[in-house]
């Protein structure tokens, strides 16, 4: 049987992921970059707890845009900033709203 090397309960029954997933204060921000182009990011993730690569790719298929994930943050073309939220608090992630 598995143990969860952070808080020693078997994985079946472990909460950490969910806590983290509460814990964290995700904001969900956008900016215009040059040539007018608009970015919406996700901050406050921690990489630590979370597949920012895997998350990336959720998003993405979510906003049908491009993306990439940068110093612990997730930008994606466009402004989705209504979508993010939505498809975050789906997956149980508390978002702050901003
Ligand atoms: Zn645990």
């Amino acid at each position: 049987m598995a143990i969860c090397a952070t808080c020693g309960l078997p994985d079946e029954i472990c909460i950490c992921e969910e806590i983290a997933k509460e814990t964290q204060r995700i904001r969900i921000t956008s900016d215009r970059r040059r040539y007018g182009k608009v970015v919406t990011i996700v901050e406050g993730l921690d990489a630590g707890d979370v597949d920012l690569d895997e998350l990336a790719r959720t998003l993405k298929t979510k906003v049908a845009a491009g993306g990439t994930v940068k110093k612990g943050r997730i930008e994606l073309q466009g402004e989705h900033r209504k979508k993010v939220e939505q498809t975050l608090q789906d997956l149980g992630y508390h978002v702050e709203i901003t």
